[in-house]
């Protein structure tokens, strides 16, 4: 297990810390502390393609691909420094930490010379095309059809809850290429590029006011065979493989921004007197020490030469649960002031991350399907019965 980072590796975090200081001081300085996820899209295109002129961008890849070839507690770092200087959310993120990590396992030469370079550059930014209006915990029930003609398919169907979905270049899709199959059996996974006549992405406005995510309509859309990764059916595999990427390093990243978020709260409550309040004081406490619980468990899952084990799922099932509550302990804090929005469109940062967090016990799997994994592949109880 470990717990701490080897002396030798000060280097390598300074070295990130002054490039990212540098930056957000000065050309990018107006990105330092955005937490939104989709304002100010063509700065945060610029933002892309600086971290991969730098090499910052994809730093655990072999450095053909852009990378660095950084160990994972070397990736671990830059991700904390990343979240100590407050750079923003990255609009590459599916790109960068799921489709590029999929390419490099399972990708052909062919596919990672057309893809991982862009990817690496910001001139692609990714979406995740899974969940569908009858398919989402159960996505094996993907509807979504592609017949294949000559040397493209044709796509038909239609996606939800596309993270991304609006300023997307391209979109990984989950789509039925065996007529009649049912199930995980029959699926493709395919790569679509979004700028085309056949696919309609829509906008869908959440409590917090932005549209970070779309339903998108696929109608005679079109994707290259050659575009396809893995075999014809073995769509399952790769989607399933591609979602284990989704719990890796940028877990510590994510606890450098709850320890951000934390700090405001703190101050929020210094400010307003509420830090006197002894059941406040109390659930501050209980904060702080959830936060460390996550920071030792995902250094020991990291640490892991067997990789993420079963372990991910709790602790997924865990974050989910502490952040919703920080989200009640902030808005707890403000009192009525957290209220009130900036404008029609925007509220504060804290209340912001109030309104998102509700939707951290369902993305990346709900609670529910977290709690059925665990009680199946941790505790060895009876698989749930499927379909009733
Ligand atoms: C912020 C956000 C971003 C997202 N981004 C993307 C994206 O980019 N791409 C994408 O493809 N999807 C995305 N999603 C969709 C997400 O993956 C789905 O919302 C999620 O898988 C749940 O599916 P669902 O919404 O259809 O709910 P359902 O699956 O219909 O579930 C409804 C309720 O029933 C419960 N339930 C369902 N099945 C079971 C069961 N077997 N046992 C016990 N309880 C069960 C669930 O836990 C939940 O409480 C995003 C979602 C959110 C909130």
């Amino acid at each position: 297990m470990q717990l701490a980072f080897a002396p030798e590796l000060k280097a390598f975090r300074a070295e990130a810390a002054d490039w990212l200081d540098d930056q957000l001081s000065g050309p990018f300085k107006a990105l330092r502390g955005r937490t939104s996820q989709m304002d100010m899209v063509e700065e945060r295109r610029a933002w892309e393609a600086a971290l991969g002129a730098a090499r910052w961008s994809v730093v655990g890849w072999p450095e053909q691909w852009g990378g660095r070839g950084a160990s994972i507690a070397q990736q671990v770092i830059f991700a904390e420094e990343y979240a100590r200087a407050k750079a923003p959310p990255r609009v590459g993120h599916l790109g960068v930490e799921l489709l590029g990590p999929t390419l490099l396992a399972l990708g052909s030469e062919e596919q990672k010379t057309r893809f991982l370079p862009d990817i690496a550059h910001g001139r692609a930014i990714w979406c995740q095309g899974y969940s569908e209006p009858g398919a989402g915990s159960d996505l094996a029930n993907v509807k979504t059809k592609a017949r294949l003609e000559s040397h493209r398919y044709i796509i038909d169907g239609q996606k939800i809850w596309t993270s991304m979905g609006m300023i997307a270049d391209w979109c990984f899709v989950v789509a039925r290429t065996e007529p009649g199959s049912v199930g995980n059996k029959g699926l493709s996974f395919l790569l679509v590029p979004m700028d085309q006549a056949g696919v309609t992405p829509r906008p869908i406005r959440q409590m917090t006011g932005e549209a970070e995510f779309a339903e998108v309509f696929f109608d005679g859309a079109e994707a290259l065979a050659i575009d396809r990764i893995g075999a014809e059916g073995d769509g399952w595999k790769v989607a399933m493989a591609l979602l284990g990427f989704e719990r890796g390093v940028s877990t510590l990243a994510q606890q450098m921004h709850f320890r951000n978020e934390l700090d405001d709260i703190i101050a929020a409550a210094k400010a307003n007197g509420k830090a006197i309040d002894p059941l406040i004081r109390q659930r501050i406490a209980h904060a702080h020490a959830g936060l460390k619980i996550m920071r030792y468990s995902s250094l020991r899952m990291l640490s892991d030469e067997a990789g993420l084990s079963g372990a991910a799922y709790s602790y997924k099932l865990y974050w989910s649960q502490w952040h919703k509550a920080l989200g009640e302990l902030a808005m707890d804090v403000l009192g009525q002031s957290g209220e009130i929005g900036i404008s029609e469109e925007r509220f504060d940062a804290l209340t912001s991350m109030y309104l998102m967090s509700r939707s951290d016990t369902i993305y990346a799997g709900t609670d529910q399907i977290q709690r059925n994994i665990i009680s199946e592949r941790g505790l060895g109880l009876p698989r749930e019965p499927r379909g009733q």
